[in-house]
């Protein structure tokens, strides 16, 4: 749209409205005109006029329709909507992080390269590896990391072709979608009744042409693979590299390492298990450790300790993949999380693994009276339920379920993933609940499935309370209106 012919009409915008003061203007205006030349100079500017009362409810009025893990129980199964602490922001935007620049020279910028460099090291102690890169933004991104690592790995082996990568049916939809990105083919084993990798079936499609498998563990049914070692062994043993997708570590934090069950590479998402805000596609992080057989091919620069202080280093490691991310990655996402681990300690790490399991199977074990629960064993921290009883029997299904718990002031749990569980509800609570929340979640769903005998109509119409009630979400994600117009 040509905004110059049409202007914008600002329906709440009244003519000399105003939402400031200022000091009158004490420079003559035959100066102004020399300072800013004549074409930068408008006439005319086209912008609302409001008063400072109009713009905070506006803005406060548009957030309250919003869902957020700070006015309400979240528990977007996998993707890990934590409570964020608040004094992580406070850290993040001291003067001292925000004021920087990633062109500025190493010894001005110690402080930040020392956060990177220890943050580095914590991570190393926590998951166990030898060396990690904290450049990938996202989850997906680690994994294309990690990839293009293994990819290096192989061809500077210089045996055979290795091009295949083996997920099982229950992987992460990214982990197909990275293989391809790196131009491997995808080899999908099943999961077993208990939800482990079919051990079986994997020996069966291992081979000299396996690059990797990748491998989430707990996986996404909330489900700690049984047959680790084994898998682990199998891979190793066929020449090929294991792949941890750590975006969700919650369950083991503090409690067992991936590289210690012999995953070489992982990735963890610091917007998921490490409390950073995400969401909107906003910023994330997807740091990626290795073992020594990969530490060679990681991104540069990295960070180095040296006599005279920290460095950044991008010479001398000729295997490296290069670049992933401009400068150094979400360094702002990167502070947040070390705020997070600081605080928390060795000993708190652990204390989020262990409650956030508790949690988890607290919630598990009040609804599956309610709800089929397809894998009926000790969960993670996560778990997944099905309204198969309720689609077969009553005709009501997961999305009209998740629909009707908004009316009660939750936000819905991920559903339809995992693909092998039919009408799936993945719900995890995370650790930071009280015993109260967790009840009255409860109590909600097991209203709403008896809402589903009695009332079925009521649940399948579902939202009542909220701005907008059933959108078309094809429609919503192919054809997003994401700009205001007037009169809408
Ligand atoms: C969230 C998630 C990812 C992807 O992370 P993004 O930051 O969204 O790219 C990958 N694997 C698992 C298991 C996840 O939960």
């Amino acid at each position: 749209m040509d905004r110059k012919e049409e202007p914008l009409i600002f329906e709440k915008s009244s003519p000399g409205r105003k939402a400031f003061s200022l000091p009158e203007l004490d420079i003559p205006e035959e100066k102004l005109e020399k300072l800013i030349s004549d074409d930068l100079l408008r006439e005319e500017l086209n912008l609302p006029e409001l008063s400072e009362v109009d713009i905070v409810r506006h803005f406060t009025n548009l957030s309250r329709k919003n869902f957020g893990v700070d006015n309400g129980f979240y528990p977007l199964g996998s993707c890990t909507m934590k409570y964020n602490p608040k004094v992580n922001e406070e850290i993040a935007a001291l003067p001292g992080f925000t004021n920087i620049h990633p062109y500025q020279p190493a010894e001005e910028v110690q402080g930040i390269l020392a956060l990177l460099y220890n943050f580095e090291q914590y991570l190393c102690a926590v998951f166990g590896y030898d060396a990690f890169t904290l450049q990938p933004a996202a989850g997906a991104h680690g994994e294309l990391t990690a990839l293009l690592m293994i990819k290096a790995f192989h061809r500077d082996q210089g045996v055979g072709v290795r091009d295949k990568i083996i997920i099982p049916d229950s992987s992460h939809g990214t982990n197909p979608a990275s293989v391809s990105m790196v131009g491997y083919k995808s080899v999908v084993v099943k999961s077993n009744g208990r939800g482990n990798l079919d051990v079986a079936g994997l020996k069966k499609v291992v081979g000299d042409d396996t690059a990797g498998l990748m491998l989430t563990n707990p996986n996404t049914l909330g489900l700690f693979d049984e047959h680790i070692l084994e898998v682990a062994d199998i891979v190793h043993k066929a020449g090929g590299l294991l792949y941890y997708d750590g975006a969700n570590a919650n369950a083991t934090l503090g409690i067992c390492r991936p590289a210690d069950l012999g995953f070489d590479v992982a990735h963890f998402n610091l917007h998921k298990t490490f409390s950073t805000p995400h969401g909107c596609g906003g910023p994330g992080a997807g740091p990626v450790g290795v073992n020594k057989k990969l530490e060679p091919f990681l991104p540069v620069p990295r960070v180095v300790k040296e006599s005279s202080g920290y460095r950044l280093r991008a010479t001398g490691y000729d295997k490296s993949i290069g670049k992933v991310h401009s400068f150094h990655g979400n360094i702002n996402v990167i502070v947040k999380a070390y705020a997070y681990l600081r605080s928390l300690g060795a000993e708190g790490l652990k204390d989020v693994a262990e409650n956030a399991v508790l949690n988890a199977n607290y919630v598990m074990k009040r609804l599956k009276d309610h709800y089929y629960l397809p894998y009926d064993r000790t969960c993670q921290h996560e778990f997944v339920i099905s309204a198969k009883w309720q689609k077969e029997k009553y005709g009501v299904r997961a999305l009209d379920i998740a629909k009707r718990l908004l009316d009660y002031g939750f936000h819905p749990p991920t559903i339809y993933f995992p693909l092998i569980v039919e009408e799936a509800m993945m719900i995890e609570p995370t650790e930071t609940e009280s015993k109260e929340t967790l009840d009255e979640f409860c109590e909600a769903m097991i209203k709403i499935a008896k809402e589903c005998e009695t009332d079925p109509e009521l649940v399948k119409n579902a939202p009542y309370t909220t701005p907008v009630k059933r959108l078309d979400e094809t429609k919503a994600a192919r054809e997003s209106n994401l700009r205001w117009t007037p009169g809408n």
